[in-house]
């Protein structure tokens, strides 16, 4: 059995995990990591092993090592094959003690280029396109985990090329720093929330705010004040696809006049697991099937099955699908009317792409399966 905490961390980087969850159960502690999307067992400690990870990785983050009883929050940042590689730390009190979750920033997800994230074209001229106005609102849409985030950074270090913008970012928390961009931090503690900290960045000339999330109606009024005003704003929403972005706008309580105005593109993504290309087989999708997603009979798709390459479970690796909603005069006017449903329509009429589509362009190339669709 594995105890060695650093070898644990060098594993978890070289197989890209991306979280690791320690569970304490009746007088056993469950490891598990978070790969492609999925937890997967990894093994069992006995409790005293997890003990001294536990009180290690407190001290290393420099949480109180004494406290059990409340939740608690920190990072470690070290060196794992010559790359920084930050670890966010978070402890929960739970009836078989304190659970341990551990996410994984792998610095290299920080560079990626537009040409590396968006490999179908249609999408990277989207992306182009998102970025190309001087002035307006963008919002990264999507899940936990759907790779919003390093979209989002990814626009912003296109825009800080050449450093002939001022950028500020207001976030929480710092995920990766980036070069060019002034970034704060908030500190609520210090009574420096997201209102304030946005507040004091738009007294330093700033062309470009990015601000990490918007959790409340104070802080996005400031920010669609800032876009009226002529600034490009970048943040993003914890919402699934478009339409939804627009309605959590509405919801969260700003003027529709407001919110159309400001909008000027929505980028929702989510991943999708790739289909294990060793192992996987070909099947006719039949009519029922395809009546049910909108796709054409009697084309042939691939059906995920499980080999030693696969770790048994039929796919390896993921995919991103994004949809980009530039909105228009027409989508602006149905929001300001608030007539989410006749926006809807529109989309339908003039053939915008959504994610779901995506997915079944997906299905039909052959990288992923109806599973993966249906989900
Ligand atoms: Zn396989």
């Amino acid at each position: 059995m594995q105890t060695d905490l650093m070898q644990i961390f060098r594993e978890a980087c070289s197989q890209k995990v991306s979280d690791l969850h320690f569970l304490p159960q009746d007088g056993v502690c469950i490891l598990y990591y978070r790969l492609d999307g999925r937890l997967k067992e990894k093994e069992r400690l006995n409790p005293a092993q997890y003990q001294e990870i536990l009180t290690r990785i407190k001290g290393m983050s420099q949480l109180d090592i004494g406290e059990t009883r409340l939740p608690q929050d920190g990072r470690i940042r070290l060196q794992i094959e010559n790359k920084n590689v930050d670890f966010r730390i978070a402890t929960l009190p739970t009836i078989f003690g304190e659970k341990l979750t551990i996410r994984i920033m792998q610095p290299m997800n920080s560079h990626l280029t537009p040409e590396q994230i968006f490999t179908h074209p249609e999408d990277l001229a989207n992306f182009k396109k998102t970025i190309s106005h001087g002035f307006g609102l963008v919002l990264f849409c999507g899940k936990t985990g759907s790779g919003k985030t390093t979209t989002a950074y990814t626009a912003i270090q296109e825009l800080a090329k050449g450093h002939k913008l001022s950028i500020h970012s207001v976030e929480d928390p710092v995920e990766y720093t980036l070069p060019a961009v002034a970034q704060t931090q908030i500190q609520p503690k210090f009574g420096m929330g997201f209102p304030s900290a946005i507040r004091a960045v738009l007294r330093h000339d700033p062309d470009v705010l990015f601000v990490s999330e918007v959790r409340d109606q104070e802080a996005m009024d400031l920010i669609l004040k800032a876009v009226v005003t002529g600034h490009l704003v970048i943040s993003s929403l914890h919402v699934a696809d478009s339409i939804s972005a627009a309605q959590r706008l509405l919801e969260i309580g700003i003027s529709p006049y407001m919110a159309a105005s400001a909008l000027s593109t929505v980028v929702s993504q989510t991943l999708l697991r790739r289909v294990c290309k060793d192992c996987c087989q070909e099947i006719t999708l039949d009519e029922q099937t395809a009546l049910h997603f909108g796709m054409p009979e009697g084309i042939k798709i691939k059906e995920a099955r499980g080999c030693d390459s696969c770790n048994h479970t039929g796919y390896r690796g993921r995919m991103a699908i994004y949809e980009f909603l530039h909105f228009n005069k027409a989508m602006k006017d149905l929001i300001r009317t608030q007539n989410l449903t006749g926006l809807q329509e529109h989309l339908v009429v003039i053939g915008h792409k959504t994610l779901r589509d995506r997915a079944r362009e997906a299905v039909i190339a052959g990288h992923t399966t109806i599973e993966e669709l249906s989900r």
